[in-house]
């Protein structure tokens, strides 16, 4: 049986100390092992990365931009392998996994224009014969550690930034789905990229907490659930980090009674059930404003989730794979369960899901749940999985309460032909990333990405211009040259 290994000092290894076993969600068999990284391994990566430093920092950012600019066609070029890799070990079926890498490449295309990006700040004169300019100067090694459900796409949200703008890496991928990870790291070699500047190390917790109390490691990005990202935000502040670490999301979306229903029917299906609703922005709960509406919205769901089809992610007919586990779908049947005991109306029943051919994957059908109340555990948790729950209220205001109230604060959306409450969701609403008809508002990779609230601890948001921020820190320097012969006298009073 294979087993995925590290990637340290532009070498492969394998710290077998301690294994794991790797899943093919769609056959529920054990289709690998990967190796789970020791603390000395850790510390290698972390060794190779700081030695590389130097050299890495003062490579002129034209040409580490290049590295970049070869790493998006090496990306491109073994699309399809890379699809593959995400499919057998996540369950995304290709179409699927085609979108993430392509988002995840954007952001490689984002740090070509690094040269542009690190430009600075300058101000001549700002006082007789002074010139006073910033420049972003690399943090040093810096971690990433990352969630399963895109396994190719978060990294690519780190790492091509933080290299580019002269840092060197160790990034933790999850211990779930990381062949296309560390594959993805190689190409970045034969991009040219020097040894040591790129590290991956698999493994759990104890690699993690390596990571966040190795003094070398300047600064630590985080996705995953919001405990862990409570808990890594707070062990690397008092490790002296810088820290960015994204949590959990519950996605509304409100449907008011003038919305285009067709429109918002068809964007639901994609945002609930895509992907198997395993992503931080699946919108996981509708608000329907008003009975009339939420009769129509749920009908018309009900209606349009016929002729989904869960599957393998080796076939390209399928709108959705199996969730990540056995255990994850035990916990997301286990929500439904408990919606219907607490009084909700299940309409669409995806408890027990028939795939011909895999009757052992981790398969969840896409489910509808009517008559959901904010008291509700089904409600108030992170379901991440093909699971809408229909909450009904009367007004856009009983709406909007109900979202700023929750925990979290990742994406929202709404749904409406009116201008005026649009404008006003997006100004009052306590989310980080809001959609008005667009059920999924990612932000682009020349925008930046993070939630409010729960769904992020930390300052920054990941990718884009906050992410040239995040992985540098700025020094302002201020220059005189006295002319020849004029010498001024000591001043006591503050310089203005
Ligand atoms: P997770 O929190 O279980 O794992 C994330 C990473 O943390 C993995 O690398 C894992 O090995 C590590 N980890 C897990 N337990 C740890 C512990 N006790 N100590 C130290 N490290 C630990 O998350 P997941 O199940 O892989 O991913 C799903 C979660 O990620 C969901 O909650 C989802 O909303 C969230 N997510 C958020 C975003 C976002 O941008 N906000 C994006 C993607 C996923």
């Amino acid at each position: 049986m294979g087993l995925v290994g590290h990637l340290i000092n532009g070498e492969s290894r394998s710290d077998a100390a301690r294994v794991q076993d790797i899943y093919n969600p769609s056959t529920g068999e054990v289709s690998r092992q990967v190796a789970l990284a020791s603390k000395s391994t850790v510390e290698e990566a972390v060794t190779a990365a700081e030695k590389a430093f130097p050299a890495w920092r003062n490579t002129p950012v034209l040409k580490r931009a290049r590295v970049m600019f070869k790493f998006k066609e090496l990306l491109e070029k073994n699309s399809d392998k890379i699809c593959r890799m995400i499919g057998e070990e996540h369950g995304k079926i290709s179409h699927d996994a085609k979108g993430e890498l392509l988002r995840g490449i954007e952001n490689v295309e984002y740090a070509c224009g690094a040269p542009e990006l690190l430009k600075g700040e300058h101000s001549r004169g700002v006082g007789p014969g002074i010139d006073s300019w910033s420049e972003f100067q690399p943090l040093g090694v810096v971690a990433g550690i990352t969630p399963f459900n895109f396994p190719a796409m978060v990294p690519l949200w780190m790492y091509p930034m933080a290299i580019v703008c002269g840092n060197c890496f160790v990034l933790k991928p999850s211990e779930r789905d990381p062949s296309s990870v560390l594959f993805i790291a190689e190409l970045l070699e034969e991009a040219g990229l020097p040894k040591g500047v790129m590290n991956v190390v698999q493994g759990d917790k104890e690699a993690v907490d390596t990571l966040l109390t190795d003094k070398r490691v300047k600064a630590v990005s985080f996705v995953g659930s919001t405990p862990i990202a409570e808990y890594i935000y707070a062990t690397a502040n008092a490790n002296g980090k810088r820290c960015q670490a994204l949590g959990g999301a519950k996605n509304h979306a409100i449907v008011m009674p003038d919305a285009d229903m067709d429109n918002a029917v068809n964007q639901l299906l994609g945002a609930a059930f895509g992907s198997s609703g395993e992503r931080c922005m699946a919108l996981s709960v509708a608000v329907a404003v008003g009975d009339e509406a939420a009769d129509r919205l749920v009908s018309s769901m009900k209606e349009a989730m016929e002729p989904l089809k869960v599957g393998a992610y080796s076939e390209s007919s399928n709108d959705f794979g199996p969730v990540i586990t056995q255990a994850h779908k035990e916990k997301v049947v286990g929500f439904i369960s408990s919606a219907e005991e607490q009084g909700a109306e299940v309409v669409v029943d995806g408890r027990n899901p028939q795939v011909e051919g895999y009757e052992n994957g981790f398969f969840v059908g896409a489910t509808l749940i009517d008559h959901v109340t904010s008291a509700m555990t089904s409600y108030q948790a992170e379901i991440f999985g093909p699971v809408l729950q229909v909450v009904r209220v009367d007004t856009m205001e009983e709406a909007m309460k109900l979202i700023n109230d929750h925990e979290y604060g990742n994406g929202t959306c709404i749904f409406t032909r009116d201008g005026e409450a649009a404008r006003f969701f997006s100004d009052h609403i306590e989310v980080g990333m809001v959609g008005i008809n667009v059920p999924l508002p990612v932000p682009v990779a020349y925008h930046s990405f993070g939630g409010w609230k729960r769904s992020l601890f930390g300052d920054l948001h990941a990718y884009g211009p906050d992410a040239v921020r995040f992985y540098t820190k700025r020094k302002t320097i201020t220059q005189r040259w006295p002319s020849a012969g004029v010498r001024e006298g000591a001043q006591f009073a503050f310089p203005s």
